[in-house]
């Protein structure tokens, strides 16, 4: 179904001739994207994307209860990653490895509450090998067979194939038959050569990123993705890493979401040496970058907010900016916290209703695959509710 466009909405003619495309069903160019970037229509840019996200999903607005578990935070990149506050060497304050039975003590919480999902990462431990994870992905499996095992970045999946010297992957069908169900997006950053340069030198690069990813699909497992703005990154840099996301999903069609991610600068390097301690990114900017996604990644159905990074209130107004998926019910998020987030280290079931319904949507659980569990149908009567 395409998208039908109001051209009397758009303040910036530079938007028009994107709208007519739209309206057309036509592929957006990498220049389209820049100028949805610079325009100062923040608006229009976002009316444009509520089209899109109309004609694709409805009012509806699905979250998932999953619960995060990040059991290690000893990092072998520690000192290169300089926008992370979360890793320690092994022998820094701080430093810690989760036994087996830390990691099935957080898991417990899944046996009575509504967990559906476990989203699993953490860093680069040069003692948790490959045995490491499959023997967790076994024990969650066996003890809690009904909660999805989302689990390790391409970051950590590279690791794992260095140190136990494999392939990308064997990596992957080991884990696979241990009980890895999908991966999330992490440890994308941004994939320009230069920006990876200055804040992420040894990381795993955006093309073996996206070649982790594949290698994934290929294999039939799915996986999400992610971009981190708002740090040393040019408009040309957002652009061409959403291009290879975009080129990689016409080949497999393996990426459940697109999932922009805010820098947040306190408690680490980077924030630092860029003077951003206490300025996290701009709301105009939150919105905007998902905005963009909406539109230019138009082989994608879902986009997703994140509330712990840039507030449930915001992420709540992102659902008019083309977004129609809420970071679920998250238990203990460590990794965001760690450099500053002050967002509430969980929401509750009825937090996450009151958020989607006051922005006149409808709320439905869903599951990893994004398929709707429940829906909760009653639309708050008045915005003014939320
Ligand atoms: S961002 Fe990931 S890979 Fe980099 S230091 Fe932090 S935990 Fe390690």
């Amino acid at each position: 179904m395409c998208a039908v466009i109001a051209g009397d909405r758009l303040r910036d003619p530079a938007l028009l001739p994107i709208a007519r495309k739209i309206e057309a069903g036509e592929r957006l160019s990498g220049s389209d994207a820049a100028t949805l970037y610079r325009s100062p229509d923040l608006l229009g840019v976002g009316y444009l994307a509520d089209a899109v996200n109309i004609a694709k999903n409805g009012r509806v607005v699905t979250f998932a209860s999953n619960q995060h578990i990040n059991p290690t935070n000893v990092c072998v990149l520690r000192k290169t990653c300089v926008f992370c506050g979360y890793a320690r060497l092994p022998k820094e304050e701080g430093a810690y490895r989760y036994t087996m039975e830390q990691v099935m003590a957080e898991a417990e919480r899944a046996r009575d509450g509504m967990t559906r999902e476990f989203h699993i990462v953490g860093g680069l431990d040069m003692q948790a090998g490959l045995e490491y994870y499959t023997t967790m992905f076994r024990m969650l499996k066996r003890e809690l067979p009904h909660v999805h095992i989302k689990a390790l970045t391409a970051v950590e999946i590279a690791h794992l194939a260095r140190i136990e010297k494999m392939t990308w992957r064997d990596v992957l069908i080991a884990l696979r038959e241990a009980g890895l169900d999908t991966m999330p997006g992490g440890g994308a950053e941004t994939f320009s050569a230069a920006v990876r340069e200055q804040i992420a030198d040894k990381k795993l690069g955006g093309a073996d990123y996206i070649g982790v990813h594949r290698a994934a699909h290929e294999l039939g497992i799915r996986s999400n993705c992610t971009m981190l703005y708002g740090h040393v990154e040019t408009i040309e840099d957002r652009v061409a890493h959403l291009t290879m996301l975009r080129d990689l999903q016409d080949e497999t069609g393996g990426f459940l979401a697109f999932i922009p991610l805010a820098y947040h600068p306190d408690d680490n390097e980077l924030g630092k040496k860029l003077g951003l301690q206490g300025r996290t990114t701009t709301g105009f900017d939150d919105l905007r970058n998902l905005a963009v996604g909406r539109l230019f990644l138009d082989n994608f159905q879902h986009v997703k907010t994140h509330w712990i990074m840039v507030t449930p209130f915001l992420s709540q107004t992102a659902l008019a900016f083309g977004v129609n998926d809420l970071e679920g019910t998250v238990v203990r998020e460590k990794i965001y916290h760690a450099v500053g987030a002050q967002t509430p280290q969980g929401l509750s079931l009825d937090a996450i209703l009151k958020l989607i319904r006051g922005a006149q949507r409808i709320p439905a659980e869903r599951d990893s695959f994004y398929q709707i569990i429940r829906r909760f149908d009653e639309v708050a009567a008045r915005p003014e509710a939320a």
